[in-house]
């Protein structure tokens, strides 16, 4: 049996990233990697500019700190100016207009004073040139790096790509994952589960926690627990680039989910990982694809797949693994006995003193009910201990705190 970080260790040697592909900037693009150096085809900005409203003129008209200058024209954003500014004169000036030749300041409205017979006047005793303009390729020149190979693209960096013409980028993909829940006892959660039955939970948890990773879940629904249907649907599954199975991978004599992955030539690395909620959990390869047999039950499943599946998905879309681990300070008194290292659902907060964590009522795996209060799992070494409140422990966080 293998310990966590051992076998953490084996995924993380075995998961690759994923070859880049292009794509074009959406909302399924948000957060990938991008996977090349994007530079600028434009200088920004394109001319100097006008940072206010306001109007274009020569510093030296204010050396006196204001003055009467005649209005020679008007220049919204969009347009080019006509005219030179010589001394004595001013152009009206949008904000994002191309400052006129001649002019070497701008001064905001609120400083100006519109008299009879297009003039201004101007009270600006800081004028001096440069005021209120932004020079052009201040921002980035033309063949400038922008956003640099191995950038999370977040809204930010939209903007910028945007901004130099790149709509369509080369980025890390998210990896195609597919889920597919065994048991002859699972219905669908549209049914209503007969004698003996219990509704698909799996499927739809895996989904999501597929989804917050960042892969992009591929649903296969329910094989029986016959090796035919789970051969015909593994099979479908080892199309994408990994497959997640639920259930049917402990020593049960239904448990076929080792036998008919060896049949389909997928190599087992490991099959029990000392760890609680947990245990049987299968990870296999078939390079590239990776396979995880993952407990049936609803909470070890869901621990498993922070642990271990949302690693190999990270590294696969080309991120630094995790999973991340905070240490917090225990709320209270918290007894417990185990004899193997404990993963409890918990409440992780961050308060002005630093982290807390507070172990929520939970009475094992298959209480998934009861974790919808947590948001976070405290390690628990094995033993018998009292974990006294004020005492820190490491807590895998999953989600932020909220
Ligand atoms: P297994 O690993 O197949 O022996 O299943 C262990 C426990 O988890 C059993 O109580 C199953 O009924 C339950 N279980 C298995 N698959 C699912 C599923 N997809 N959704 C909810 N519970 C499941
Ligand atoms: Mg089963």
């Amino acid at each position: 049996m293998h310990t966590v970080a051992q076998a953490l260790e084996i995924v993380l040697a075995n998961a690759k990233p994923l070859v880049p592909i292009s794509m074009r900037l959406s909302a399924s693009s948000l957060g990938l990697r991008l996977a090349e150096d994007a530079a600028s085809d434009v200088d920004s900005p394109p001319f100097d500019k006008a940072m206010m409203d306001g109007f274009a003129l020569r510093a030296g008209d204010l050396q006196g700190g204001n003055a009467e200058l005649a209005i020679i024209e008007e220049i919204p954003a969009g347009t080019m100016p006509t005219k030179v500014v010589e001394l004595g004169q001013a152009s009206r000036i949008m904000t994002g207009a191309p400052i006129p030749r001649g002019a070497d300041a701008v001064v905001m409205i609120e400083r100006c004073e519109l008299l009879p017979d297009q003039r201004v006047r101007v009270n600006e005793p800081r004028a001096k040139a440069g005021l209120n303009i932004l020079e052009r390729a201040k921002e980035m020149r033309v063949g400038e790096v922008v956003v640099h190979a191995g950038a999370t693209l977040r809204p930010q960096e939209f903007g910028v790509l945007a901004s130099v013409g790149r709509d369509v980028v080369r980025v890390q993909p998210r990896p195609r994952v597919a889920i597919l829940s065994t048991g002859d006892e699972i219905v669908e959660p549209s049914q209503k589960p007969g004698p003996g039955q219990i509704r698909n939970s799996n499927g739809m948890m895996l989904l999501g926690q597929v989804a917050r990773a960042g892969g992009e879940p591929i649903f296969l629904g329910i094989a029986r627990d016959n090796a035919d249907d789970l051969r015909t649907k593994i099979l479908q599954g080892l199309d994408a680039d990994m497959v997640i199975l639920s259930g049917g991978v402990s020593a049960g004599k239904l448990d076929l989910v080792p036998g008919v992955l060896a049949e389909l030539g997928v190599e087992a690395l490991f099959h029990k990982v000392a760890m609680k909620p947990g245990k049987p959990i299968l990870f296999g390869i078939r390079p590239p694809r990776l396979v995880f047999g993952l407990p049936g039950n609803p909470v070890s499943s869901l621990v498993c797949f922070e642990l271990f599946v949302r690693p190999a998905l990270r590294v696969m879309m080309g991120r630094p693994p995790g999973p991340s681990w905070v240490n917090a300070r225990l709320v209270k008194d918290h007894p417990y006995r185990t004899d193997r290292p404990t993963y409890f659902p918990s409440r992780l907060t961050l308060t002005d003193a630093g982290w807390t964590v507070d172990p929520i009522a939970w009475f094992g795996s298959p209480d998934l009910r009861g974790v919808l209060s947590a948001n976070a799992f405290a390690l628990l070494p094995e033993g018998d201990h009292v974990h006294r409140v004020g005492q820190a422990l490491a807590v895998l966080r999953v989600e932020d705190p909220h």
